[in-house]
């Protein structure tokens, strides 16, 4: 079975080719750095004008690379939301167009179903259930990952996402968008000790998160002038790995039927968290599984897998489904937001 997977959310613009053997055929991403770098951040506006620009050439690139036309694929498998509207509008609407001119059955992917099963496209022994680290750029969950469309939320962030607590943290030290990366790259000329900052509710007894905090410190002690960049970065950095650290030991100690730990999302492809994460999972003698540093930004390929899932599952999409803004993966636990989480 071959799926084309569509991925327009936020400022990745990217398609792919994938089998239900986890075979990619092909895969293509073009960023928009350039467009955003002068705001410090991503423009709504300008990303889904990017999107209209690039994606119908970004997906007869795929299909030339692997060699196939629209009437080798079995479904169209596009990114229905969560995710910046605009931007989601010009996936969901070109995966419409394409199903319905191969006569070939429509996928809506949940963009962060697509982060959630792309351990699985990596790692074929991958079994449900296992327990996830959702780290992006808008979100920071653990999640009992049950089966395709089903999850159970452990725990989220109160505030800020860890990817936006990179972005931000990035921008107030100068290093730019986007920051995840470039705060990685400093903090390895850095001292992670040198800033003392603080781990945001570490200790709790329920595994949320929360970041706007820590931001905040970094923010006053940079301008305090008494720490270097590299060493506030790296400070920085080590504040969240203990933050996920600390958290994802509640959550695995609460969770002895997950069958691994796993990690997805941007943040996912950090070095220093990857590590940290892998030492945890030992601990608990599960099998760590992190999807190779590309699967961990934005891709098609995710998408593309999520609706290969799906399609195994028989579960295919009415060309009338609407784009969603706002789309969680466990609707129940959102429904329920007691404690401001
Ligand atoms: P969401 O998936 O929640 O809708 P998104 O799609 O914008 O958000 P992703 O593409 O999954 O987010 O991840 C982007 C985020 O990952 C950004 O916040 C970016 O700074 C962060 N990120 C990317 N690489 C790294 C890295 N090496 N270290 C830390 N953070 C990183
Ligand atoms: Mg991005
Ligand atoms: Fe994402």
């Amino acid at each position: 079975t071959l799926i084309l997977g569509l991925e327009s959310s936020c400022d990745e613009t990217a398609a792919a080719l994938v089998d239900s053997d986890r075979r990619i055929l092909a895969h293509r991403v073009a960023g928009q750095e350039a467009d955003h770098a002068p705001y410090g951040g991503v423009v709504p506006e300008i990303a889904a004008r990017a999107h209209v620009v690039r994606l119908a050439p970004i997906v007869a690139g795929v299909l030339k690379d692997a060699g196939v036309t629209l009437a080798d694929i079995d479904a169209v498998a596009a990114t229905a939301g969560p995710g910046l509207i605009g931007g989601v509008m010009v996936g969901l609407v070109t995966g419409k167009a394409l199903a319905h001119a191969a006569n070939k059955p429509l996928i809506a992917v949940n963009h962060l179903e697509g982060h959630a099963l792309s351990p699985r496209l990596a790692d074929p022994a991958l079994e449900f259930p296992y327990l996830l680290l959702l780290v992006s750029g808008g979100h920071c969950q653990l999640l009992l990952v049950k089966g395709v469309g089903d999850y159970r939320r452990l725990a989220t962030t109160i505030d800020d996402a860890a990817g936006e607590a990179f972005d931000k943290t990035a921008k107030l030290l100068g290093l730019g968008y986007p920051g995840g990366p470039a705060v990685e790259r400093v903090a390895r000329d850095g001292n992670r000790q040198a800033v003392p900052l603080p781990r945001p509710l570490v200790g709790s007894a329920e595994p949320h998160f929360s970041f706007a905090g820590l931001k905040s410190a970094v923010a006053r002690a940079a301008a305090s002038g008494a720490h270097s960049v590299p060493d506030l970065a790296a400070s920085f950095q080590q504040a969240v790995v203990d933050c996920l650290v600390d958290r994802s030991r509640i959550a695995l100690g609460a969770c002895p039927e997950a069958t691994a730990f796993v990690v997805a999302g941007g943040v996912a492809a950090n070095g220093a968290i990857r590590d940290a994460l892998t030492g945890l999972a030992a601990r608990f003698d599960k099998p760590f599984v992190a999807p190779p540093l590309w699967l961990c930004t934005d891709n098609g390929a995710m998408i593309a897998w999520a609706g290969a899932e799906r399609f195994a599952a028989g579960i295919t999409d009415d060309l009338g489904v609407a784009a969603r803004p706002r789309w969680p993966l466990d609707p129940a636990a959102e429904a329920v937001r007691g404690a401001g989480v």
